[in-house]
């Protein structure tokens, strides 16, 4: 029914991460993501839980074992804790995710723990709020601590194991710089993973350039300055972006996402459902295939599985930021999810 072999594109990778966004929405407005000024897509246009949990099932079938949700914020959607039920159930699925911006986890945390959440990624750029606001647009830090806080006390746990929460932090030039020490002696104290991701071309309103992005071999070397020295590890998933490397006293990890220097689309086992049901292969794919389309138009699961079939078999060797042909996607990040 849903054809043979794993999700295998023309260059030989295999696909076994999905991201789901469950909305567009979000309580912040970073400069990086999301414009200030914001229409929404209108809540019919969005899938429902349950849509999303049929798409989620086929996948699985078709060899997806990781699930991360996302957004926009996907906090801010009600009852995310009843989807997470619903994909952890899936016959098959290893692993069920979210990335957060942290504003609404004190209230949500205890419940996502129970419903089988494994993981969670909370982003968080600085500890001051002066430059937290400069970037979200918003105020919220106090919150994202006690966010932190209350999922510790949920059982999402400091350290390098299963149910980690990690952080995860967008440098950019001229603004982030004052902030990795702080970060850094944060997460060491806490025990929290930190990873540092270079700033992508997918802000809402252009405003990227190359000289913005503060790559992640500066933000290593202003932590080795600043902290103490760190040492490589040996690379493990290999489908996981980061280069990670420890502190050399034993103090934790440190992660260095650096898609715009150091470019991992060779390994990437990535493929991106948006909340308004568009199948993706990259976050900088420029053509989204339709899946809403089929689920509503009474497609079976068997169209599902061809249209992802599809998508994989349509991806591209690398995502070229670096080339002339290089086509910025029309969806910023908040709409494709992250
Ligand atoms: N709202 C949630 C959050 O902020 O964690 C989830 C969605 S957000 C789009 C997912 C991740 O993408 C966040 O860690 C955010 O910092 C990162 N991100 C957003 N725009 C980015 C950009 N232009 N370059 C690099 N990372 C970006
Ligand atoms: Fe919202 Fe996350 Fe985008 Fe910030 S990065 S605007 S928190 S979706």
């Amino acid at each position: 029914m849903t054809g043979a072999g794993p999700l295998r594109d023309s260059f030989g990778r295999v696909h076994t991460d999905l991201r789901i966004s469950v909305t567009d929405r979000c309580n912040l407005r970073c400069t990086y993501c999301m414009p200030l000024e914001v229409t929404f897509k209108p809540r019919e246009e969005l899938l429902s839980f349950e849509e999303i949990a049929r798409v989620a099932r086929v996948a699985v079938r078709l060899g997806i074992r990781t699930i991360r949700l996302t957004g926009g914020e996907p906090l801010v959607r009600r009852d995310v804790p009843e989807l997470v039920k619903q994909l952890v159930a899936i016959h098959g699925i290893d692993e069920v995710a979210l990335t957060t911006n942290g504003l609404l986890l004190a209230d949500q945390a205890v419940a996502l723990r129970q419903a089988g959440l494994a993981r969670l990624n909370v982003s968080l750029d600085s500890l001051h709020e002066d430059v937290f606001e400069t970037l979200a647009r918003r105020r919220g830090l106090d919150q994202v601590l006690a966010g932190l806080a209350a999922a510790k006390r949920a059982g999402f746990e400091p350290g390098q194991g299963a149910a980690a929460i990690r952080i995860n932090a967008v440098s950019m030039r001229g603004l982030t710089e004052s902030e990795i020490v702080p970060l850094a002696e944060f997460c060491r104290r806490e025990q929290f993973q930190l990873r540092f991701i270079e700033f992508m071309p997918l802000d809402a309103e252009g405003g990227w350039s190359k000289t913005q992005v503060l790559s992640g071999r500066e933000v290593r070397e202003l932590l080795e300055r600043g902290v103490g020295p760190l040492v490589p590890l040996a690379a493990g998933d290999p489908g996981q972006p980061a280069i990670d490397y420890e502190w050399a006293d034993g103090g934790g990890r440190v992660g260095f996402i650096d898609p715009v220097t150091q470019p991992f689309c060779d390994r990437c086992d990535r493929l991106r459902l948006t909340a308004d049901g568009q199948f993706r292969n990259c976050l900088f794919s420029t053509t989204e295939w339709d899946v809403r389309a089929v689920v509503r138009g009474g497609g079976g699961d068997a169209g599902i599985a061809a249209l992802l079939r599809a998508c994989v078999a349509a991806k591209k060797a690398a995502h070229g930021i670096d080339t002339p042909a290089f086509e910025r996607p029309a969806r910023a990040m908040y709409q494709i999810g992250g």
